[in-house]
């Protein structure tokens, strides 16, 4: 079991494996907000409850780009798997067809991988569009592309308890909890 660690703002940032939790708990980095209330971890010197959520006591600033990585997994979760030029799901690409990332404005052109400029395609749209700006195609996506703020939790959401879910709806909103799969 994991623990899910909060920034000192009590934005979730990650989860951490319990020895490494244990251990910012005892160094005094971080303290234990929720804990496993029948689960007692004892050691030579003390005794702990299991922490399930712990906070960070100092501020961490996390730089963007090392939290919030652009990976098509994430990335066409957040388009709801579907290209946002034709609208079609994955299931309804035909053979031969898959989706792919597109870049509004395109590399070659000056554009970057950052999440407000990479949106989900499938390969017919990406290819139709080539190397061309949305308004000299007018091919517009169906959602301006926005950077998700949960994505890092994304990969582990589905192994979170409810007392840890409580603290990502609560950060979020039910709706974000809801798209990750969550209760
Ligand atoms: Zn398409």
């Amino acid at each position: 079991m994991r623990c899910l660690a909060l920034n000192a703002s009590f934005e979730p940032l990650t989860m951490v494996p319990m020895r490494r939790a244990l251990r910012l708990v005892i160094d005094g980095k971080a303290e234990i907000i929720e804990a496993d209330s029948h689960e007692v971890i004892r050691s030579a010197s003390l005794s702990l409850p299991r922490p399930a959520i712990i906070r960070l006591v100092k501020f961490v600033h996390v730089p963007r780009r090392f939290r919030r990585q652009v990976t098509n997994t994430f990335l066409f979760a957040r388009d709801d798997y579907r290209c946002q030029f034709c609208h079609r799901t994955q299931a309804e690409l035909r053979q031969r067809e898959c989706l792919t990332r597109d870049h509004l404005v395109p590399i070659s052109r000056g554009g970057g991988n950052e999440w407000t400029n990479v949106v989900t395609a499938c390969s017919s749209c990406n290819t139709r569009k080539g190397n061309r700006l949305p308004e000299e195609c007018g091919m517009l996506p169906l959602h301006p592309p926005t950077e998700p703020h949960f994505v890092h939790l994304a990969w582990s959401v589905r192994r979170l308890t409810a007392i840890q879910q409580k603290y990502i709806r609560v950060f979020y909103g039910r709706g974000t909890l809801e798209a990750l799969g969550g209760r």
